[in-house]
């Protein structure tokens, strides 16, 4: 039996059986317009409405702060262009190891950039000297796709609150808001956005074993932002458009199944990162791990084997049955290789050597224990 390894889910994770019976009947039998006015409507708009509730209540938010987007990218943009078109002028900071759906909107606007260090984690210091009274918006992720560091989201938050007690005593009404892209975190992490502090949050249902292209943002009551899709008003007047009903059965019903078993899915999915991290150093002695700190999340490990053509030892592990991502993808226009392994101080060499592996839920130790040993065949030819 040669069954495929996958270890590549912080790029896309299978659809929850769960969830994909939840989703069934609003292709089918409940197909209708929930703006519709007509009776058979009423049902499948009660159903968006419930779909809100559950997703509100898991983040700990009131329904009316959920806003339906069709994925992260789409929940990044809002946040971003969205308050930063609701205050004209004003600056923006980002860290320097954001997903590009976050970077390319702070490209249109005043934006300057957070350090972070070696361990891929951000620089307090830095975002407090790069805070202006003129900052109007901060977006820090949750959890890096590329290397799996975990962001002090707390401490921003606790910083941002001085920041505004200052501006009050300086008769600066401008707001400060913080957004996090969490789209790496909802298997392993709490979500609850009052104990992250933040004011609006991405989620999405592609890395959570719910459907793609299903996503929302939280906005916390109160902060002004701009809508990007304009037309008949859905979603609050934020988000226009007939809703994706399905896709947000399907992200109600992941989400909760994924925050239910954060806990059990985090210890088990360490480990077995450990194991793996363990065995490399092993039996690989000249790979070096790109991170490796208390600030990890448990599912991403990238690693750079030296000399090493990344995309050669990909499609010679996917020759084998085992899909893994490539931990510096060029972009189609430029060749520069990652901007999160470059801001980490990995050299150009360095990053165009990575992979990088995603566990998840298929992930078992006997799958971990063949990699290695693949790995270790093919650097040896
Ligand atoms: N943000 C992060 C950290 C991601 O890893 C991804 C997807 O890779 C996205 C945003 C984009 O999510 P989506 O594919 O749902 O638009």
């Amino acid at each position: 039996m040669n069954k495929e390894i996958y270890l590549d889910h912080a790029a896309a994770t299978p659809l929850d059986p769960k969830a994909l019976k939840a989703m069934e009947p609003y292709f089918t039998k409940n197909f209708y317009n929930p703006g519709a006015t007509y009776l058979a409507a009423r049902g499948v708009r009660q159903k968006l409405g419930e779909a809100r509730a559950t997703i509100a209540k898991t983040l700990g938010t009131k329904p009316a702060e959920i806003i339906f987007t069709a994925g992260a990218t789409e929940a990044n943009n809002l946040a971003t262009q969205g308050v930063m078109n609701a205050f004209p002028g004003k600056e923006l900071l980002v860290s320097a190891i954001e997903h590009e759906s976050v970077l390319a909107p702070a490209r249109l606007f005043k934006t300057k950039q957070i350090d972070v260090s070696p361990k891929g984690i951000v620089d307090l210091a830095d975002i407090k000297k790069k805070i202006t009274g003129d900052t109007v918006l901060v977006s820090v992720m949750l959890v890096n796709n590329e290397i799996g560091s975990i962001q002090p989201l707390r401490e921003i938050a606790a910083m941002i609150k001085e920041e505004l007690k200052e501006r009050q005593k300086n008769g600066n009404d401008l707001p400060l808001y913080l957004h996090s892209d969490a789209a790496q975190a909802g298997n392993y992490f709490d979500l609850k956005t009052h104990r992250l502090g933040v004011d609006l949050l991405s989620i999405n249902g592609g890395k959570i074993y719910g459907p793609k292209q299903s996503g929302a943002l939280f906005i916390r009551a109160g902060v002004k932002l701009k809508p990007l899709i304009l037309g008949g008003g859905q979603e609050f007047g934020l988000r226009s458009g007939t809703e994706n009903l399905a896709g947000a059965v399907g992200l109600a019903s992941a989400l909760g199944l994924a925050q239910k078993t954060k806990e059990t899915e985090s210890s088990r999915v360490s480990t077995l990162k450990n194991l793996f991290a363990d065995e490399i150093k092993k039996y690989i002695p000249s790979a070096i791990l790109n991170t490796s700190s208390n600030y990890q999340a448990p599912h991403i490990l990238s690693v750079a084997f030296p000399g090493v053509d990344n995309e050669r030892l990909m499609m010679q592990l996917d020759e084998q049955g085992i899909i893994c991502g490539l931990g510096s993808a060029c972009s189609a226009t430029n060749d520069e290789p990652s901007h999160v392994l470059a801001a980490i101080g990995l050299s150009k060499n360095q990053a165009r050597s990575t992979l990088r592996f995603s566990l998840g839920k298929s992930t078992n130790r006997p799958q971990i224990q063949k990699v290695v040993k693949v790995l270790k065949d093919l650097l040896s030819e």
